[in-house]
């Protein structure tokens, strides 16, 4: 018996229109787009499939830090597809030591354990930290909470939403695992008291990308690190979003020079090209895990490892922290000049703001609308608020451009 022969009739090349209506029937509706169908980008620079340009002011939610196809990394990637791209942990394979003694490096953390996507670096770091609670802290079996903070965002998998504060990414997808205790973000007092014996850690985002760029006060991040080591539990910091590069430091921790138990990073680490995501931490606490513990098959592949350690050789030139910092004040002027004219209030940190936009001009979607009409890309959070957060990469004119066509959308 011959397979039957299916012959692919020659398409048309089809327009964004097209492409758009072609979506719906076939593709699940988890998300609502905006309606741009980007055939190619460079930099900071995204074209659609009839050729119009548009520049990216949401850099895939900072996986995009160094820009679209950022020759090193393109190069990086090139060198390893030709090389090797798979192994599995079965077999070691060349790429994954250098990459792994590159991000210990780079955080100033002892042991590596490479995964893929923020989500299971999350998971990861949950198990780690309970096991840890088991073997170390002594927390009897099956008793060990982690304590998370309101209006978190650490990804979709059903142990995560599960302690999330977010109905629309919560409900309906119960039963939830058990062992996680929420307190008020940046509320040093509710986090003191929901630590106990049985806490493993706290887990938190040293900036809530998704909630609205929001910033805890100054002192915050230092009282989570005084109350954790008194309470003799984990302080997780994830930063999957607020790492490598974007706040204007490698580290969002860094600006109270706080240093974590364990770090989660994950989106730009992958340098746009392939999902690249890790747990860092203290060998104490990484080295609780033994063989069969835990694994992915695609977890420090060497293509991943490749790219991710052509990351890490921009970040230590330091050149794209520098650029966020000094950056991040034209944004920060530019936001402050338009504060009153539309904008009601904005928070902002190195190349990354969160800005609050007068309801009456419009929900953030038809902002974000406006701005893609202006030839900008951005993307609502919650209500009226964008958020803003350019490849590094961008240059101080296409910043006041993009301020500039901010003001003319809310004009
Ligand atoms: C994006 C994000 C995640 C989840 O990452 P995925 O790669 O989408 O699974 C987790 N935590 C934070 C803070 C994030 O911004």
């Amino acid at each position: 018996m011959t397979a039957p022969t299916r012959t692919v009739p020659a398409q048309a090349p089809r327009s964004s229109a097209e492409l758009i209506q072609a979506e719906s029937p076939v593709l699940a509706h988890n998300y609502h787009p905006l309606p741009v169908v980007v055939a190619r980008a460079e930099g900071v620079w995204v074209e659609d499939v009839e050729g119009r340009r548009y520049l990216d002011m949401l850099a895939g939610y900072s996986a995009l830090n160094f820009g679209h196809r950022h020759p090193a990394l393109i190069e990086a990637a090139h060198r390893q597809l030709d090389q090797l791209t798979l192994t599995s942990r079965a077999f070691h394979n060349d790429r994954l030591a250098g990459f792994a003694e590159g991000l210990a490096e780079l955080t100033g953390l002892d042991m590596v354990l490479p995964m893929n996507t923020g989500a299971e670096a999350v998971e990861s770091g949950i198990k780690v930290a309970r096991k840890w609670a088991y073997d170390v802290k002594g927390v009897p079996a099956d008793r060990a909470t982690i304590v998370v903070a309101g209006g978190n965002f650490h990804g979709r998998t059903t142990t995560i939403v599960g302690f999330s504060d977010d109905d629309t990414a919560r409900v309906g997808f119960g039963p939830f695992a058990p062992g996680f205790r929420t307190v008020p973000y940046n509320d040093l007092a509710a986090l003191e008291a929901a630590l106990d014996e049985t806490t493993a850690a706290v887990l938190i985002e040293p900036i809530q990308g998704e909630a609205g760029v929001l910033i805890p006060d100054d002192g915050y991040l230092t009282g989570v690190r005084e109350l954790t080591r008194r309470n003799g539990c984990l302080f997780i910091a994830d930063e999957i979003q607020s790492g490598l590069g974007r706040t204007g430091t490698t580290l969002a921790v860094e600006h109270e020079s706080v240093v974590p138990d364990m770090l989660l990073l994950g989106k730009a680490l992958g340098g746009g090209i392939v999902p690249v995501s890790a747990v860092v931490a203290r060998r104490e606490v990484l080295g609780v895990l033994g063989p069969g513990q835990h694994g992915s098959t695609f977890g420090g592949n060497p293509l991943a490892a490749a790219v991710g350690s052509a990351v890490i050789e921009l970040l230590a030139t330091g050149e794209f922290q520098r650029r966020a910092a000094e950056l991040g004040a034209v944004l920060r002027d530019g936001l402050a000049a338009l504060t009153g004219k539309g904008v009601t209030g904005f928070r902002a940190r190195g190349l990354w703001a969160g800005v609050d936009i007068d309801p009456a001009l419009g929900t953030g979607r038809e902002i974000s609308e406006r701005l893609l009409k202006e030839g900008v890309l951005v993307k609502d959070t919650h209500g009226s608020t964008i958020r803003l957060a350019p490849p590094l990469t961008i240059t101080d004119g296409e910043l006041t451009s993009a301020l500039g066509s901010l003001e003319r959308a809310l004009g």
